[in-house]
């Protein structure tokens, strides 16, 4: 058959690619290492539709038109290895493997290795957009060689989300950067929700906003500079009542204890190997970590201090509009981070990244889309090598506007007691990174006092070594 495309794993994201897909005017063969999963599948939302379903991985291979093009939406990790070595036998030079799970970029180099090695052509993509992204327009970050890109970019290409008629899927670079793009952008998605989470704590703890206020502030700045997709969900959660409990709304009954999958802990992990800073991630992972110890929290909450209650003499619409500022600068702050770090493994595994286009392909599909990537877009068009985002025109602006509204905020929810930990880090790396200098003099003396570490001078070339306790 000609146009075929085979899908392996029917879960939620592999079933509603597969429909993507078939929409898009493919023929579709699937496989499920779970025969169940794909009989179900054909019975319901595949049924009538231009699918084949295959009980044997063998006649799954043999209904695709060579070369083969396999997009594998299993489980990350053991899985996709069990998956690709079911797979391999029945391959032949010239097939296409894409590895659309969130697997961990050092996996899907190494993998990329031995599928060229065998002339198997690998793609590992990040597909990001849930459930309902993978059914109507995902974004897809793809790594591999140009070649096998080329192969399948009209069926990523049209499968994907689309902004203003183009396409939000491309060829990130060589191997693992599409699997490393998709980490830093679930990353950023972890630290874009906890600064929204902290804002909407202070708005609900200091200003005593009720859910219908919460709903329309977020909905108003959805309007502006703060416009994405997660503050328009944001907003249409205080919407939700409890059925449970009549008169409630459903988010103040949610347990305070978040979950995670790991993709926000490799992201801040990175970040240490290449030695980056990446304060808000990393804050935004230990966020959800310190709220899973709710029983403990549940103890101290009832020995432990906090400051007295202060006074509130703030004009509520002026620190409405400070609250804005600082979530918008504090989101910056944490693009500023991530694209930093990407730019940092771009040169540490040459995948010559272009950023431009990273922006652009988060614009539409995923979770942290958001009307300002277009300004990031088109900051990395004026220059694929800007240091830091902070230091392009649109945002150095924003910046040194907006500032002073995230030092009020964060003095007000220390004073109050409210941690805000994501939002502080934004400010500290703020101020560490416009400051000539820093306190690391000291620590360099320290560390050559007790470890003779040598130090470098200001006023010299060279390094240098004291006899600190010689009087
Ligand atoms: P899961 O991550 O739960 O994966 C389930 C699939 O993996 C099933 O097809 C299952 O087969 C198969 N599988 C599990 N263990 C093995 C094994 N040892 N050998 C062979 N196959 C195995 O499903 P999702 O649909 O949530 O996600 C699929 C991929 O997409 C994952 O990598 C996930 O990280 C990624 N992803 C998920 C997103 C989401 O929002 N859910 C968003 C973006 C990416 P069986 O039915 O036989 O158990």
């Amino acid at each position: 058959k000609e146009n075929n495309v085979g899908v392996v794993g029917l879960t939620v994201m592999g079933k509603n690619l597969a429909l993507n897909i078939e929409k898009r005017g493919y023929f579709v063969s699937v496989f499920n290492r779970t025969y169940q999963r794909t009989k179900d599948f054909l019975e319901n939302e595949g049924q009538g539709k231009n699918f084949q379903g295959n009980e044997q991985i063998e006649s799954f291979v043999a209904s695709l038109a060579k070369p083969r093009v396999i997009l594998l939406m299993v489980k990350a990790g053991q899985p996709t290895d069990a998956t690709i070595d079911a797979l391999l036998p029945h391959l032949e030079q010239g097939d296409i493997l894409i590895d659309g799970g969130n697997t961990f970029y050092k996996d899907t180099i190494e993998r990329n290795e031995k599928m060229n090695a065998l002339g198997v052509h690998f793609i590992g993509t990040g597909i990001s957009g849930g459930e309902e992204g993978a059914l109507n327009g995902p974004s897809i970050m793809a790594g591999g060689s140009a070649e096998a890109y080329r192969h399948v970019e009209p069926l990523l290409t049209a499968i994907s989300a689309k902004v203003d008629d183009e396409p939000c899927a491309a060829h990130t670079g060589p191997d693992g950067s599409g699997h490393y793009v998709k980490m830093v952008h679930n990353g950023i998605e972890y630290s874009d929700m906890q600064l929204i989470s902290e804002i909407y704590f202070i708005m609900k703890n200091i200003l005593k906003l009720s859910g219908s206020e919460l709903h329309d502030v977020f909905a108003e700045w959805n309007k502006g500079e703060l416009d994405s997709y997660l503050i328009e969900i944001t907003a249409d959660i205080f919407t939700k009542e409890d059925k449970e409990v009549p008169g409630t709304l459903l988010v103040d009954n949610i347990l305070d204890t978040a979950a995670q999958k790991g993709t926000g802990k490799w992201s801040s992990q990175s970040a240490l190997d290449l030695g980056v800073p990446q304060t808000m991630i990393t804050e935004s992972v230990y966020a959800r970590f310190i709220s899973a110890l709710k029983n403990q929290r549940i103890k101290a909450s009832k020995v432990l201090n906090g400051p007295e209650q202060p006074e509130n003499a703030f004009d509520r619409e002026e620190l409405l509009e400070s609250l804005r500022q600082a979530l918008y600068f504090s989101k910056i702050c944490s693009y500023a981070q991530g694209f930093a770090q990407m730019s940092a493994a771009s040169e540490e595994y040459n995948w010559n990244l272009d950023y431009g286009n990273i922006a652009m392909i988060f614009r539409g599909g995923c979770i942290i889309r958001a009307q300002f990537l277009q300004k990031i877009k088109e900051a990395y068009d004026t220059d694929n090598n800007l240091d830091n985002l902070l230091l392009d025109p649109y945002f150095n602006k924003i910046a040194n506007e907006y500032h002073p509204a995230l030092r009020k905020v964060v003095s007000l929810a220390i004073s109050h007691g409210i941690a805000v930990p994501t939002l502080s880090s934004a400010l500290a790396y703020y101020d560490s990174y416009r400051s000539e200098r820093l306190p690391a003099n000291l620590l360099q003396a320290q560390r050559d006092y007790f470890g003779a570490h040598t130090y470098q001078r200001l006023d010299k070339e060279g390094s240098f070594h004291t006899e600190w306790q010689e009087k």
